[in-house]
């Protein structure tokens, strides 16, 4: 079941500029620095009362992020939701015609199980499903 606001994902090209703004912003005091080299991306994320915010930048020119950004430039990318049970709800959009861009879970950020709807499907939002191991 999808019950909560898991993260926000941002995509920006400069992550140490993107940094140093959301240092200013919100006075992060630490950010979680991780390399997910299965989704061509280099995150850094700072938690707000449960919800992380994720500054996501492309590892690589071929990183789905380096394509967003060369089409529709730096700014939200994703919003992601927490669940309890990915599989289950994958099939369950499945059923219901939602197109998935991801129909098994992937490997993402903060050792999660992570799967993307496709925006067509979704009225042009992003949105990432994801769960513990
Ligand atoms: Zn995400």
């Amino acid at each position: 079941m999808i019950n909560a606001v898991d993260h926000i994902g941002i995509a920006v090209m400069d992550l140490e500029a993107s940094m140093g703004l959301y240092k200013t912003i919100f006075a992060v005091a630490e950010f979680h620095r991780e390399k997910v080299e299965e989704q061509g991306v280099d995150i850094a994320s700072f938690s707000l009362n449960g919800v992380r915010i994720e500054l996501t930048a492309p590892l690589h020119d071929s990183s789905p992020i380096a394509t967003f950004i060369a089409k529709r430039g730096e700014g939200i990318h994703h919003i992601a939701f927490h669940t309890d049970a990915i599989g289950d709800d994958l099939q369950r959009l499945h059923s219901s015609n939602v197109r998935l861009i991801n129909t098994e879970p992937q490997n993402g950020a903060h050792d999660m199980l992570i799967a993307f709807l496709h925006p067509k499907s979704t009225g042009g939002v992003l949105m990432e499903l994801c769960s513990e191991k």
